[in-house]
């Protein structure tokens, strides 16, 4: 017989890691606070269209385990779509991704001379980096002009931080072009930047929307015998010896469980308060010092078929609230319901924020001038308006963060039969597929007779800290 795993959270992580095991025999109960499965990566149904939580893909650069993993599970429903993005350049619309054809031709042409200058400055030797930030990393692999026009204002805008008080770490994991020349090799046809054979200038998409793919992880690992408390709230984790105790409130009940491993997908803040006893003093104030970025998600419905063909623009400037607007109808190319479009506006921010509190309708507006500022129709007519709030949209990577979360890390590493994973519960800015791939990493580290193989554990994670996020 094998020993019960207990899963905390419902996000792709929690559920993948929940299908494995349960078609593995082990016995597995999954936690999950909120309503409905898929964490950040759901869905949700508005004004009878699936509408997504922000812009969601799945990238090509998917692992191929993970993704022929989703394509069993969604299988037809699982679309190619050709990327149709804009983004909105120093006043002008451009493709995104960028193409080298459209670079040429309608950038700015004080862009187009920076950049050149950029590149020219850059045969030169420069001086050793010994600041490791976020903006000296970009600056120096991507020049002035990119980072001054594109990368920085957009950073102030998702992290709310200056870029000279960003982590290093955040370069890495999310500019996956990491010099103009890397990035130029990129924009030519053929080009070998990106050195793989995976196709370009598509994504995959279900035709139910993003949260397809959860959805058909809780039904396929329900089907194989895992339990999935939705609403389930966690009070408590006690660590013993062999295994661990967890009190949860269910249905208006305080019940209690006994679990040979806990996997926690939730925010590795969230877990370090739950656990009793109580992590030292100084594990707590580094919890306390790690934040999260909060996103609000404000959807307009408009009576028309279609906004505009593209699936989301980009507005990276400092002159627009947003950082991108997404058309759900777009992305799964369905013309139903007719008469009838959503878009969705994603608008970073901490909780402590005004913006965090106000009312749908100030909101609504919000979006609205800035869509006219943005040169696109403000819409004048609305069916409605709503919005959702996600408290940890992207964790903060300000310097020196790396070592408050280390000191966690290391903690929660001695507590046996405790594995913290997933995007909140790593700390990590990942994609989904990455969250999956997690998910099957840690299944394949746990033997039947229950016991972790430790040193494949920490192997999977020096590949995780490989990861790099795809927009
Ligand atoms: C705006 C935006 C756009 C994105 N776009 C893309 C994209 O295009 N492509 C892509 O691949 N990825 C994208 N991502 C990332 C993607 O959403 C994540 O990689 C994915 O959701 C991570 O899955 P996860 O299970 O690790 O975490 P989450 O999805 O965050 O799931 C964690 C789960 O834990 C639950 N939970 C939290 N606290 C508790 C608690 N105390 N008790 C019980 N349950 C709890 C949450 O409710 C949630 O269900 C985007 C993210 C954002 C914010």
């Amino acid at each position: 017989m094998k020993q019960p795993v207990a899963i905390l959270g419902a996000g792709p992580a929690g559920l993948g890691a929940a299908l494995s095991l349960a078609q593995r025999g082990f016995p597995v109960t999954v936690f999950e606070r909120n309503n409905a499965v898929g964490g950040n990566a759901g869905s949700f149904e508005l004004a009878g269209l699936r509408v997504d939580y922000g812009s969601h893909r799945l990238h090509p650069a998917s692992d191929p385990e993970v993704l022929e993993l989703i394509r069993g599970l969604v299988g037809d429903d699982l679309l190619t779509r050709p990327r149709h993005g804009r983004i909105r350049l120093m006043g002008r619309w451009l493709h995104f991704p960028l193409r080298a054809g459209d670079l040429a031709l309608r950038v700015h042409p004080r862009f187009a001379v920076g950049v050149a200058l950029d590149l020219a400055r850059k045969i030169l030797p420069s001086a050793p980096d010994d600041q490791g930030t976020f903006a000296s990393i970009l600056e120096r692999g991507l020049g002035r002009t990119i980072c001054q026009e594109f990368y920085f204002p957009y950073a102030r805008k998702i992290w709310g931080m200056e870029p000279e008080a960003i982590s290093a770490a955040q370069a890495e994991k999310r500019v996956s072009s990491g010099s103009i020349g890397k990035m130029l090799k990129r924009l030519v046809p053929g080009g070998s930047g990106s050195g793989s054979s995976q196709p370009k200038g598509v994504f995959y998409y279900p035709r139910r929307g993003f949260g397809q793919i959860s959805e058909s992880l809780l039904e396929a690992a329900r089907a194989a015998g895992a339990e999935i408390l939705l609403e389930a709230e966690l009070k408590q984790i006690a660590p013993k010896a062999t295994g661990a105790g967890i009190e949860f409130e269910h249905d208006g009940h305080l019940r209690s469980m006994e679990a040979r491993h806990v996997w926690s997908t939730i925010p590795v803040t969230a877990l370090v308060g739950l656990l009793d006893p109580k992590a030292p003093e100084p594990v707590c104030k580094a919890a306390r010092s790690l934040r999260f970025r909060s996103m609000l998600l404000v959807y307009l419905v408009l009576p028309q078929d279609q906004f505009t063909p593209y699936d989301a623009h980009y507005f990276p400037g400092a002159d627009l609230h947003i950082t991108r607007l997404s058309e759900p109808k777009n992305y799964a190319a369905v013309s139903e319901p007719a008469g009838r479009t959503v878009l969705c506006a994603e608008l970073p921010c901490q909780m402590d924020d005004d913006v965090w509190a106000m009312s749908d309708e100030a909101l609504g507006d919000l979006v609205r001038d800035d869509l006219g500022r943005a040169g696109l129709p403000r819409p004048e007519r609305l069916e409605g308006v709503a919005v959702r709030r996600l408290p940890h949209a992207y964790p903060l990577y300000p310097t020196g963060y790396q070592t408050h979360f280390d000191a966690i890390d290391e903690w929660l590493e001695g507590i046996p039969g405790l594995l913290s994973f997933g995007r909140q519960g790593l700390f990590a800015h990942d994609n989904t597929h990455h969250a999956l791939y997690m998910a099957l990493a840690a299944s394949r580290c746990l033997g039947d007779d229950g016991s972790l193989d430790q040193a494949a554990w920490a192997a999977e994670r020096r590949i995780f800290a490989t990861h790099v996020v795809e927009d």
